[in-house]
């Protein structure tokens, strides 16, 4: 990282905005997914950064939620990919995806009622309200639990016309609409007008967020992707970052940085 990509940061805080994954980024990540937390400090950070910046809003898979009980009120927190929002206390879904809660109800007791049948250990099914997390990272046989989950996501897809997302060690069902982490880059900065944006992430999912800065770049925004390296981080997404850190330990310290603190 060059002090140069960061100058807009420090110069025009209050027009800059901070988009932060939240699982492998600011939590180690974990065997079970209700098991990660914070690293501790990240809190503290977070509030810091909110206060000197326009915008920090973390933006992640996971529910609202079970996000904003670890975070704390004063966070703008997008969950489920950008399909709901908790701010001060409060979790809403957005309009759009709401009107596929039915649906996704339907799958979920379906793909429970599966799951059972199968008798896999440590398999999860994660309940994210509108889409859902089939986890087989904790599984006792990792590789059969994929075969076996991949299969019934696929089957499940099809029969509700749904997609299947793959993250680290889960498939995702999600309905038949995009929710991708660049809406929420794109709808907040042009929402608050950012003249500056940093995105960081450590997943296949966060390159939507990468492709979001490309788009406000062009429109002259000052723009820094940043990268969190792991053994398990896509090439990818290493290959287009400003800025690599080494783990949620490395994200830490470049918050502090940008804190000031
Ligand atoms: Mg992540």
């Amino acid at each position: 990282m060059t002090d140069q990509q960061l100058v807009p940061f420090f110069e025009a805080a209050s027009s800059a905005g901070l988009f932060i994954d939240f699982d492998g980024t600011l939590s180690q990540i974990a065997r079970v997914p209700s098991e990660a937390r914070p690293l501790s400090g990240v809190a503290e950070v977070l509030v810091a950064l909110a206060a000197k910046f326009k915008l920090v809003a973390i933006v992640s898979g996971r529910s609202a939620r079970e996000l904003s009980e670890w975070l704390g009120p004063d966070v703008e927190i997008w969950g489920t990919h950008g399909a709901e929002k908790s701010w001060h206390g409060r979790t809403e879904l957005s309009t759009h995806a709401a009107s596929f809660t039915e649906l996704m109800d339907r799958v979920r007791k379906e793909a429970a009622g599966r799951l059972q049948e199968l008798g896999l250990e440590g398999v999860l099914l994660e309940d994210k309200q509108i889409m859902l997390g089939l986890h087989f990272r904790a599984a006792r046989d990792v590789e059969a639990a994929q075969k076996a989950l991949g299969a019934l996501a696929a089957e499940l897809a099809e029969r509700h016309g749904l997609k299947v997302a793959g993250g680290r060690l889960a498939f995702e069902l999600r309905p038949p609409s995009e929710f991708t982490k660049a809406d929420v880059v794109l709808a907040r900065a042009r929402d608050l007008d950012l003249r500056a944006a940093a995105f960081v992430g450590d997943d296949r999912v966060d390159l939507p967020g990468f492709d979001a800065l490309d788009i406000l770049a062009e429109s002259g925004a000052a723009t820094l992707r940043v990268a969190v390296d792991s053994d398990e981080a896509p090439s990818q997404l290493i290959e287009r970052a400003d800025v690599v850190v080494d783990g949620p330990a490395g994200v830490l310290r470049f918050l502090r940085e940008l804190a000031g603190s």
